[in-house]
């Protein structure tokens, strides 16, 4: 018998906002294939009852106070995993921030935060991570990008500013000359609409959102966080070891509508 192409047993994931929306969506089908999930979020409660979950589904986790957006703190969580959990393989940065603005109304420190949140936070959490996966003989690294990486928005400036640079970013790291000859691949996803807190606060806040989302989606339905558990388990395991560099949507169609 071969290798079975989507196991993750023995493999050890941060997941960035692990501890919900989307994140969790993930973290669930990674801990189902066996990986132990570092879950990481700033809400203490929330992480701590994702793990809950996470255990009682079978699998290991232990979640990870931070803000990604620090980089003293995205050092010591990525030197804390290491030590509780004793390798990293798979990096999946997904969380994020949005604030609904038009481009004349967003103040400079709102940019700033959500730049920060989104986009830098990637770049400090795979940096700090990639000398782990160097040392474990490869790794797979998944940013989370958005439709805002293809279309632009008029209430989401700086979102779609830092979802266009995650697309760009992941390409950069995917290089031959960068991590591709440590085996490291590195993808994005690009979700479409789900349905989640964030998109909650959207669909509060924007008249008419939810009403065109089903309009533009073929699937005609918003996503659900489960949606997302099989594309972060094919993009951490064996199993896309020749894709780097990618951006796939998971939007239920709603990026080839005319
Ligand atoms: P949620 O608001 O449900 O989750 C966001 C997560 O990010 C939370 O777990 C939150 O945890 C964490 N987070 C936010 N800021 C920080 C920070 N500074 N440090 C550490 N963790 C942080 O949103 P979604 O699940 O919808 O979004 C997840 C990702 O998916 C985001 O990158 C978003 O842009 C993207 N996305 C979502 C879409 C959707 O339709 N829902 C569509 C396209 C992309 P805590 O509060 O504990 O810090």
């Amino acid at each position: 018998m071969g290798t079975p192409l989507f196991d993750l047993t023995g493999k050890v994931a941060i997941v960035t906002g692990g501890n919900g929306g989307i994140g969790l969506g993930m973290a669930r089908g990674l801990a189902d294939a066996g990986a132990a999930i570092a879950v990481v979020g700033r809400n203490a409660a929330k992480s701590a009852a994702a793990v809950a979950e996470l255990e009682q589904r079978g699998g290991k986790a232990i979640a990870v106070a931070a803000d990604v957006a620090d980089g003293k703190a995205v050092a010591d969580l990525v030197a804390r995993v290491k030590d509780e959990l004793g390798r990293i393989d798979i990096l999946v940065n997904n969380a994020g921030i949005n604030i609904r603005k038009p481009p004349d109304a967003l103040d400079i420190g709102e940019w700033d935060s959500v730049i920060a949140t989104n986009l830098t936070s990637a770049f400090l959490c795979s940096q700090a991570a990639h000398p782990a996966m160097k040392e474990a003989g490869g790794g797979k690294i998944i940013n989370i990008g958005s439709m805002m990486s293809i279309f632009g928005a008029s209430f989401a400036p700086a979102y779609a500013a830092s979802k266009g640079g995650i697309v760009q970013f992941t390409r950069s790291c995917s290089c031959a000359c960068a991590w591709a000859a440590d085996n490291i691949q590195v993808n994005a996803i690009l979700p479409g609409w789900i349905d989640t807190d964030l998109t909650r606060r959207g669909r509060n806040e924007i008249a008419g959102l939810h009403e065109r989302v089903l309009a533009r989606t073929p699937a005609a339905r918003w996503g659900d966080i489960g949606d997302l558990s099989g594309i972060a388990v094919f993009l951490a395991s064996p199993a896309s070891d020749f894709i780097t560099g990618t951006a796939i949507p998971v939007d239920g169609g709603y990026s080839i509508m005319g």
